[in-house]
């Protein structure tokens, strides 16, 4: 009995301590790819997502630059980025470069289907918006011709509080 007490009490402690060591969603394991669209209301979506979260892909926020999930991201080795909101597969570490900007930056999604680009005018600046194909939400914006040394000098400027981790397995 002590045994699966302590058993309860060391995986909770474990489970607590990586929660909070990670300023990005980190998952050890690929999440379901979203068969079709993702459709929910903003009160489901409340339920699933984090308030920072929520903001981002939601509503359409901006996470400050150079904050902790920016730091984190330029620590991350190989992996996948998949939307925090439906698990959509977008980025990869392969196509992630340091553009200096303070926020993760990609030269191309790894699964192009899974995102969608929309003209954005908001704040008096015509950008282009990038956006989850799956469930609509908010990644980030994409720059072009900035003349960044990478196979297509664009640069998808993403918030990496919408962005879910997955770490490469080990070999
Ligand atoms: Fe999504």
């Amino acid at each position: 009995m002590l045994f699966v007490l302590w058993g309860i009490f060391a995986l909770a402690a474990c489970s607590g301590a990586d929660h909070k060591k990670s300023a990005m969603e980190t998952r050890a394991e690929m999440p379901a790819e979203p068969a079709g669209k993702v459709v929910k209301t903003d009160a489901e979506w409340k339920t699933l997502l984090k308030p920072e979260q929520f903001r981002i892909l939601r509503e359409a926020g901006t996470e400050p630059p150079n904050g902790d999930v920016y730091q984190e991201f330029k620590r991350q080795g190989k992996g996948t980025y998949h939307c925090a909101g439906c698990g959509a597969l977008l980025f990869s570490s392969d196509q992630k470069f340091d553009s200096g900007c303070g926020w993760p930056s990609f030269y191309d999604p790894v699964k192009a289907d899974n995102v969608v680009m929309k003209m954005d005018t908001s704040g008096g600046r015509t950008r282009v918006e990038v956006t989850c194909a799956k469930c609509g939400g908010h990644l980030g914006h994409v720059f072009e011709g900035e003349g960044f040394k990478t196979p297509t000098d664009k640069r998808y400027c993403i918030n990496g509080g919408g962005l879910k981790f997955v770490p490469a397995k080990e070999k």
